[in-house]
């Protein structure tokens, strides 16, 4: 058969282990899992209730333009209805926007150490590759200036970055999307953006009514807690969504998915409760890494790149055995550090226990 050749030897997405496999493998009781930059407190009781009374005939299409959840969004956002675009998660957004835009001849530049959808998609499309050695974990924005041409078609920024939780200042990336040639898109990936405290970061839905090259994305996936729901969107001007909404399928969030959604947003209170939370737990880390003298980058994230200064494989396998999944730094180009999500305190607590005893160990 005639596939693609690049898709032959092509790995597919190596997500962190789930806790059902671990029970298995290790019988452990108890197991936590920090792998996945999920979180730890769950969703909004409204998300809750709302699925709770959820009664559709399971035998009909959802609204494939997502109105109700759109017009929602929209007034939550403060923008237009149309500069909306819909997501079976923020995957599926990059995916899109991979296969409207890429193609062979042409390339795509984003940072060497950063999520690895963006190059994955990129290969599928037949698109050359340029990544961009990164600066201590944050994206060199010089550097992918001068790695675009006349043939890239999309540049990726990812802020705060995933696995580094390092984020881009406003006044660097105005800088940086002043001097990216309009023909190119650039696509912000904000994953992380409700997680954000610095006071100099950006403000996306400012920067897309300036800057007509520039989408948006975000997702349900990470401080909502609805990683299983899967829904994502991006925000742009009405000429780019445009563009992309024929790439998109036509019903690609479900009915359940985007009730849940609307109730999500309605609860910002649990979100303002979850961003707090998650700087105690950082805190938490940092101490640890203080006092036992590891270095780590500070994240605006909700999980931090620690570097233990040995094989990566050998801290995962130690905490897995113990019962915590975190993910090893190797296959996310940093061979010696171990990315872990934040977690409840106690949970924390419970992994930096065990990390104390991996470097304890005789
Ligand atoms: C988790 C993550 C996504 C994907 O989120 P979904 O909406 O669940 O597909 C996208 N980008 C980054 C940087 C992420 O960390």
């Amino acid at each position: 058969m005639r596939w693609k050749e690049q898709i032959l030897d092509l790995t597919p997405y190596q997500p962190g282990k789930s806790i059902d496999a671990v029970r298995r493998e290790y019988g452990l009781e108890k197991i936590v899992k920090l792998a996945s930059n999920e979180n730890p407190f769950g969703c909004s009781k409204k998300v809750i209730e709302t699925i709770k009374e959820f009664s559709t005939s399971l035998a009909i299409y959802p609204d494939g333009y997502a109105t109700d959840l759109r017009n929602a969004m929209a007034d939550f956002l403060k923008m237009k209805p149309t500069q909306l675009i819909f997501g079976n998660g923020s995957d599926n957004l990059i995916q899109m926007i991979s296969r409207a835009l890429l193609k062979p001849g042409y390339n795509t530049v984003m940072s060497a150490h950063t999520f690895s959808q963006y190059s994955h998609n990129a290969i599928i499309e037949g698109a050359e590759i340029r990544e961009v050695p990164d600066i201590d974990g944050a994206h060199d924005l010089e550097g992918m200036l001068e790695a675009i041409d006349e043939k890239t078609s999309i540049v990726w920024v990812c802020s705060p970055n995933n696995p580094t939780g390092k984020y881009i200042s406003g006044d660097d990336l105005i800088s940086f999307l002043d001097r990216v040639p309009k023909e190119t898109l650039v696509v912000l990936d904000e994953a992380y953006k409700e997680y954000v405290v610095a006071e100099d970061y950006f403000d996306a839905l400012e920067l897309v009514e300036k800057y007509e090259n520039l989408i948006t994305l975000r997702t349900f996936s990470k401080i909502y807690g609805l990683a299983s729901l899967r829904v994502g969107y991006g925000i742009s001007n009405e000429k780019v969504i445009r563009a992309l909404e024929p790439v998109r399928e036509p019903f690609n969030v479900n009915a359940l998915a985007q009730k849940a959604v609307i109730a999500a947003i309605s609860d910002q209170e649990f979100i303002e409760e979850c961003r707090q939370k998650n700087r105690e737990g950082l805190e938490q880390y940092y101490q640890f890494c203080r006092e036992h003298n590891l270095s780590y980058y500070p994240s605006q994230g909700n999980f931090v790149l620690i570097n233990f200064r040995v094989d990566a494989d050998e801290v995962f396998q130690y905490l897995l055995e113990r019962g915590y999944i975190v993910r090893s730094g190797k296959a996310l180009g940093f061979p010696t550090s171990i990315r872990v999500t934040v977690g409840s305190r106690e949970e924390n607590a419970g992994v930096i226990e065990q990390m104390k005893a991996f470097l304890s160990r005789s």
